[in-house]
């Protein structure tokens, strides 16, 4: 069983302390929730440091093999996880940035007083999925197997076969 690890932004931050260790995906119900199997488990590094603005920012490496469901046939979909992202955290909402100017892959959120580890993980994790994960072309079950998905694509042709019986 995973132990979620909380931490004092400030005090973790301040010390430019650096927690590693592994998640099964299991243990993030959200993220499990989007899997085609929960199984496999992420590996992560984060390291507290300062920006050049004094803020207290942590910096997010994640990786690891997620199987998510292809949403063209509903089959699984392996896709290698590899993720690095900041994580910026200023005192109260007024300072955050609009969402045009926000940095590609920074993040800045109110600071906590406390951060569930797990959480931060999660969100990260859940940033980096894509949207609509679908198998490549030629790679996908859909159009040969019998999902509903491929079923509806072959009812046209259906109609067409008993037109031309029944002529
Ligand atoms: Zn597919």
């Amino acid at each position: 069983m995973f132990e979620a690890p909380i931490l004092d932004p400030v005090r973790f931050t301040a010390l430019g302390d650096v927690v590693e260790g592994r998640v099964p995906a299991s243990d993030c119900d959200r993220l499990a929730e989007l899997l085609y199997r929960p199984q496999g488990e992420i590996r992560y590094r984060v390291t507290g440091y300062r920006t050049p603005d004094g803020l207290p920012a942590l910096a997010l490496h994640l990786e690891g093999d997620l199987e998510l469901v292809c949403q063209r046939c509903l089959g699984g979909l392996s896709f290698p996880l590899n993720v690095d992202s900041a994580i910026v955290m200023v005192h109260d909402a007024a300072a955050l940035p609009d969402l045009e100017t926000e940095a590609e892959g920074v993040d800045v959120i109110v600071q906590p007083a406390k951060v569930a580890l797990v959480d931060l993980l999660e969100e990260e994790i859940l940033l980096a999925l894509p949207l609509v994960p679908v198998h490549a072309e030629g790679m996908c079950g859909a159009g040969t197997g019998d999902t509903p998905q491929a079923m509806e694509q072959k009812r046209p042709f259906a109609a067409l076969e008993r037109l031309k019986t029944s002529s």
